[in-house]
């Protein structure tokens, strides 16, 4: 069965649609709208809220470690399967504490079914994905080789207000901030399926412009879910009060930041927010993350082709890196092809020219890495997620 669409909502796809056309830049939006708040969640009280919430409902404080028990260490997210928990009691908790919050919509595979992306829909309508990457799995040669494990790339907003324009969300304009929980849910459900080794907030939208959620989100992952804080990645367009803050949390996540230009002038078309925070400003936020945390920053860096994967803009972009005495320990370079979007100009960059370009990076003492696109032909490699299109 297909939706339907309001008049008005064809109209803001119509204007979408014609800005992307023209080229235009979108306005960049910080403040999501706040309708449409989703119910209250377990996944969304802090560990010293539980037991008084628990209370509160009316149940005996032991039942708080019971549902960390199910949710968190077993991620069986269905009060109504617990047996542990006398019948009678179970529909009320699971309307109290677990309302869904995620309906999988589709579930869509490749690489030998090593990637799984899925379109959830959210209570009010809105729709986010989340892609599940498995690595170096045996006789499945198409998910590498190295050592056996799982990657999720989580969305932290339904669509994006960043606006760059290679990116399908960013295009889609910003619905709404995820909640903490809505956050958790996507790594509960594919910890339900595989056993995680590392998160990435590389999904739709800005996790900066949601920071007290996504932040919420990565202690629950760590402190009830047990996993690595160095295995989470977040990553961003630059937002600089938020990467000092982030360094003050002592929380040794890993901040990855999409640079894509070593220079204002080309940032400012391909990353709008660049109009606000300059490449330096940027790059020293990082390098401050860095002496504060000792975590190597990423710096992501899409290719595209004859717009930013010339040589010289290589050198330019180790000179911004290595410039002020920060030397090239502290950074490591992602350079990915651009998956190009529907309709867009622009297109990834010739395979010499992506070696050339980490070629010049290396001979500066640079790490740098070309980023695989899993996923490509689901929709689901980086900066195709836009199921809001859909
Ligand atoms: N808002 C965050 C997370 C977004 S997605 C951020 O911008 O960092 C993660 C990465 O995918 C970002 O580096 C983003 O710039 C990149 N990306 C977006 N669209 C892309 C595309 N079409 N091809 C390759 N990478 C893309």
């Amino acid at each position: 069965m297909t939706e339907g669409i309001s008049a008005s909502e064809q109209a803001r796809a119509d204007e979408l649609d014609a800005h992307v056309r023209a080229g235009r830049a979108l306005p960049l939006v910080f403040d999501a709208p706040r309708r449409g708040k989703p119910p209250r969640h377990w996944a969304d009280l802090a560990p010293d809220e539980r037991r008084p919430a628990v209370t509160a409902a009316g149940l005996p404080g032991f039942r708080a470690s019971q549902f960390d028990e199910h949710y968190y260490r077993q991620a069986s997210t269905d009060p109504l399967t617990w047996t542990d928990l006398p019948a009678g009691l179970r529909a009320d908790v699971a309307a109290t504490f677990f309302p869904p919050l995620l309906r999988e919509v589709q579930v869509q595979t490749a690489d030998e079914g090593t990637t799984v992306k899925t379109l959830w829909r959210l209570h009010d309508g809105n729709l986010v994905e989340s892609v599940l990457m498995e690595y170096g799995v045996p006789d499945k040669p198409t998910s590498g080789t190295g050592r056996r494990r799982a990657t999720l790339c989580i969305s932290s907003q339904a669509g994006c207000g960043m606006a760059c324009p290679f990116c399908a969300t960013g295009q889609g304009g910003l619905q709404r901030n995820l909640s903490a929980a809505e956050i958790v849910e996507q790594v509960v459900a594919a910890g339900a399926r595989v056993r995680l080794s590392n998160v990435v907030f590389m999904g739709m939208g800005e996790p900066m412009a949601n920071y007290s959620a996504i932040m919420a989100a990565v202690r629950r992952m760590v402190d009830d879910i047990g996993l690595s804080a160095r295995g989470i990645t977040v990553s961003t367009v630059g937002l600089v009060p938020r990467i000092e803050k982030l360094a003050t949390e002592g929380l040794p996540v890993t901040l990855a930041v999409s640079l894509h230009a070593p220079d204002d002038e080309l940032r400012d078309s391909l990353v709008p927010i660049n109009t606000r925070f300059k490449v330096g400003q940027v790059v020293e936020a990082a390098y401050r993350y860095f002496e504060t945390t000792g975590r190597r920053v990423s710096i992501e860096y899409a290719l595209i082709r004859d717009v930013n994967d010339q040589s010289w803009r290589a050198d330019a972009l180790a000179d911004v890196l290595t410039g002020s005495g920060r030397g090239a320990g502290w950074v490591h370079v992602n350079p990915i092809p651009l998956n190009p979007t529907p309709g867009s100009k622009w297109t990834a960059s010739r395979r010499r020219d992506e070696l050339a370009f980490v070629r010049h990076l290396n001979a500066r003492g640079i790490a740098a890495t070309i980023r695989d696109t899993r996923g490509q032909e689901i929709d689901g490699a980086c900066g195709q997620l836009a199921a809001q299109q859909r």
